[in-house]
């Protein structure tokens, strides 16, 4: 679809869930967030409804996020559902990859085209500080498991640079030894990221040079759907990304729109502005009623947000764990 400024829409953020097994401190509160009824969340034959009826509209890339996506039983499922709607021609995931060991091979099976696991730091204790749960041995079996494959996942790391204890480097050695793309994604001020500090893409990309050499801009084939842009450095086989939305406002090439476990259509992250697609789903419109509202959502889509700036109003509430990221 294209929008209002010429942007090819074609690509959709789908949250499963709202639970997690993690409370990432710039993401959800020590408590959770109090989690949504099931019944108020969208079944898999909703999902698949919707993707088809996407599809038709021209969409052809679905991530599914969450909170946590490996959290929501059969996920395997569900992918598997998604990848056999005509049009759609990519399905990924991004999880926190605590339980990713166990499910890699069922995620395999699925035919997923890659997974972005969730990684702030190698180091344990700062870890378990970040994500208020000692998990990070799970996550880095999970990765010894993604790595290990023959047929390998296309497998990317994220890391939200938030702390000066954060050992940045060390996660980017992961991108050294092997074929993958680490990238750094600015902290934006949504929910409770509004209360961290960002550090921008200039301060890694130095902390990198001053590691690794010169970082060379990457100029070969596209590796995501997005914002990220690409470094080689010398004697690395993978690829380092930088994802900045603050320093780097990329609004002008957004391609994409979100959809809550609750079924919002959201069309910008910073603003509510959307349209509710369950009510429509659970009511006696058709398709093409559903279709319509779609349209008439991403008709209105900002065109941009206003990070850092003062708030224009309708700014979103939800946190990152309701929204998906
Ligand atoms: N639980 C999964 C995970 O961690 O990958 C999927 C959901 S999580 C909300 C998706 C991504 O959003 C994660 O990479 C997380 O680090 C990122 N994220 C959460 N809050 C953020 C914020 N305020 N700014 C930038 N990224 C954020
Ligand atoms: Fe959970 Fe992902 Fe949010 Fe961390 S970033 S609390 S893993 S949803």
């Amino acid at each position: 679809m294209i929008d209002e400024y010429g942007r090819n829409i074609d690509y959709i953020r789908i949250s499963v869930t709202d639970r997690c097994d993690l409370r990432c401190v710039y993401c959800m509160p020590e408590e959770g967030v109090i989690p949504t009824a099931h019944s108020e969340i969208l079944t898999y034959d909703e999902i698949v409804r919707l993707a088809e009826i996407l599809a038709g509209l021209g969409f052809k890339k679905i991530k599914l996020t969450g909170g946590e996506p490996m959290c929501r039983l059969g996920i395997e499922k569900l992918i598997a559902s998604l990848k056999n709607v005509g049009g759609i021609k990519q399905v990924t995931i991004t999880t926190n990859g605590v339980t990713l060991a166990k499910k890699y091979e069922a995620l395999r099976e699925s035919g997923v085209d890659g997974i972005n696991i969730s990684l702030d730091t190698t180091d344990r204790a700062l870890y378990a500080k970040i994500t208020r749960r000692d998990m990070l041995d799970n996550v880095l079996k999970g990765l010894e498991v993604a790595l290990a494959g023959k047929d390998m996942i296309p497998l990317k790391i994220n890391c939200v640079p938030m702390s000066r204890e954060q050992k940045l480097t060390d996660v980017a050695l992961l991108a050294k030894e092997n074929d993958i793309a680490v990238r750094f994604i600015e902290m934006m001020p949504i929910g409770y990221g509004s209360s961290f500090d960002y550090i921008s893409r200039s301060e890694v990309i130095a902390k990198m040079e001053e590691a690794f050499g010169v970082l060379t801009p990457y100029e070969g084939k596209a590796l995501g759907n997005g914002p990220a842009e690409y470094f080689t450095a010398k004697g690395f086989k993978g690829k380092l990304g930088f994802i900045s939305a603050v320093s780097h406002k990329f609004c002008g090439n957004c391609n994409r729109i979100r959809l809550t476990s609750a079924g919002y259509l959201k069309t910008c992250l910073q603003y509510e502005t959307g349209c509710d697609l369950k009510s429509l789903l659970r009511g006696a419109g058709d398709d093409n009623a559903i279709a319509d509202a779609i349209i008439s959502a991403v008709g209105k889509k900002p065109a941009g947000h206003h990070f850092g700036e003062e708030a224009a109003g309708g700014d979103e509430k939800k946190t990152m764990s309701q929204i998906g990221g």
